[in-house]
């Protein structure tokens, strides 16, 4: 558990990790290159990390490679892999606080937050598919009585992975630690702007005693170290997290390459309902506040429009907004703090522009809309009304904490704004109705639909999402199938 008051960084021991994590060693970029890391708590710069190359990449995919031809990782006993998978799980949870406070002062998420979904979360993936290893069976199929036929799962060898910012660590063990589990080796591309805890998960796998060159971690810019782990002969499969923009490049660099297997977990624009029957307002207030404004709105999956039925809107309005002050934004190892920091000064600037835009456009402000304090990256939660409903802040993902609320008179016109989207990756209805609440599981073009709730850590439950958000499942048993092939072996009997 966390104690109240600030986290004392000075007391927290982890070292930063300096260098790519290639073959089981901590190793420099060929041609030296290095780039700061700095903190969006105070903007300064506190670490160094190396900026990775063309040639970095292909180190860490050979080693990847020949680890995976020796047999090291995927030739061991079930329940050796799975020892190893339990006993990174393991570390991460002793390592907790110091493993949240080095990515918070990275990433700038609210301690609170970080603790439980950074290494908490991440151990929660290793321990549920090292669990899985001994689980999982391959197939009989129905043949004539003369014929066998068996349907193996295999791994597929080497697997890419580019994830994001926002929960660096706790998404790139959504792909890592399901890659593991099938008998892979993988090649991690973290962000830019939090490489940290994702260099540190390595560091862990190798003390839990995962073999060398089974998990490299190559760190740098996205067009260039990011573009040459995706154009790479060597990897098999490859395990995006990121943006839509990003996500239609990878596509292209599979086909200019080897036809890779490409995994998409994109953006979204999430509809967040109100129907005028809520199970209680008040917490219904505060559900939808929570479902933009955790982490800043940095969440793929943020309730970012939350449409309110008309007969409650003023009353429903007054909640919102209410809830939404109660929230303290500021440093984010402060533990009272419940927002903390926007991750860039370059995402500071987008959600300025983005709500500076829709006010031209004649939406009103109901709460928030500007920066708070000068040192660090600070954004007030913004909840805004009305104004054109074709522009960036109704239709586009902003990541960060702004809020559109958008009104409307019958469950057809609530289901047809929410789908009216290019994204489909989640949605959220309030309602103490079970049937109108199945009806609308049906009908809303979303991966996951949360009815009296926004969001869960249930490890079982995928995530994924639908049109443009994406095309494949983290989490989930679902997940292992993105990291085997089917292999038929027919026998005459
Ligand atoms: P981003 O697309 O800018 O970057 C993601 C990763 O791609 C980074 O590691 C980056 O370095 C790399 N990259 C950038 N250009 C590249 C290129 N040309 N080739 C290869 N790699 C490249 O996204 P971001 O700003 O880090 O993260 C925010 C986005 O991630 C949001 O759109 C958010 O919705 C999405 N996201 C989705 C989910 C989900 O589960 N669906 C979860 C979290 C975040």
């Amino acid at each position: 558990m966390l104690d109240q008051g600030k986290i004392d960084a000075a007391r927290v021991t982890t070292v930063a990790p300096a260098e790519h994590f290639i073959d089981g060693r901590s190793v420099p970029s060929a041609n030296g290159a290095r780039r700061d890391v700095s903190s969006p708590i105070d903007g300064a710069v506190f670490a160094s990390i190396a900026d990775g190359g063309a040639g970095d990449v292909s180190a860490a995919t050979a080693a990847a490679r020949r680890a995976y031809d020796s047999g090291s990782w995927r030739n061991q006993p079930l329940a050796a892999r799975k020892r190893v998978l339990l006993r990174i799980a393991e570390i991460l949870e002793e390592r907790a606080l110091d493993l949240a406070v080095l990515g918070v002062r990275e990433n700038g998420t609210e301690i609170g937050v970080a603790f439980y979904a950074e290494p908490h979360g991440a151990a929660q993936s290793f321990r549920y598919y090292g669990e899985a290893i001994d689980k999982l069976f391959g197939e009989v199929a129905p043949t004539a009585s003369d014929k066998l036929g068996l349907i193996h799962r295999v791994p597929v060898g080497v697997v890419g992975a580019i994830v994001p910012w926002n929960f660096p660590l706790m998404i790139a063990a959504w792909k890592v630690a399901p890659a593991l589990a099938a008998g892979n080796s993988v090649v991690v591309k973290p962000s830019e702007t939090a490489s940290l805890l994702v260099l540190k998960l390595a560091e862990i796998a190798a003390e839990a005693g995962l073999p060398d060159g089974v998990l490299n971690v190559v760190t740098g810019d996205g067009a260039v170290t990011g573009e040459a782990l995706a154009l790479d002969m060597d990897v098999d499969v490859l395990a995006f997290t990121g943006s839509g923009g990003v996500g239609r490049r990878l596509l292209e660099y599979a086909g200019r390459s080897n036809l890779k297997r490409v995994y998409l977990e994109l953006g979204g624009k999430s509809a967040n309902i109100v129907f005028d029957d809520p199970v209680d307002l008040a917490a219904a207030a505060m559900g939808a506040a929570r479902a933009i404004f955790t982490n800043s709105g940095q969440v793929c999956i943020a309730g970012s429009r939350l449409l309110v039925h008309r007969a409650i809107l003023g009353e429903f309005q007054d909640a919102l907004v209410a809830a939404t002050r109660s929230f303290t934004v500021g440093d984010p190892l402060i533990l009272s703090h419940q927002i903390g920091a926007i991750h860039s000064a370059g995402q500071l600037a987008k959600v300025e522009a983005a709500v500076a835009e829709a006010r031209a456009a004649g939406a009103e402000c109901l709460t928030g809309g500007e920066r708070l304090g000068d040192s660090g990256y600070y954004f007030a939660p913004t909840i805004l009304i009305g104004g054109d409903g074709n522009s960036r802040h109704v239709r586009e993902e902003i990541f960060g904490p702004v809020l559109s609320v958008i009104p409307f008179d019958s469950d057809e016109e609530a289901v047809g704004i929410a789908n009216d989207s290019p994204y489909g990756l989640a949605a959220g209805v309030w309602t103490a109705n079970l049937s109108r609440a199945h009806r609308m599981v049906a009908a809303l073009d979303a991966g996951a639909v949360h009815v009296n709730c926004y969001g869960g850590l249930e490890f079982a439950m995928p995530i994924g999402g639908m049109k443009q958000s994406g095309n494949g499942y983290d989490r989930g048993l679902q997940a292992l199938d993105k990291f085997v092939n089917l292999k038929s072996a027919w026998f005459a009997l």
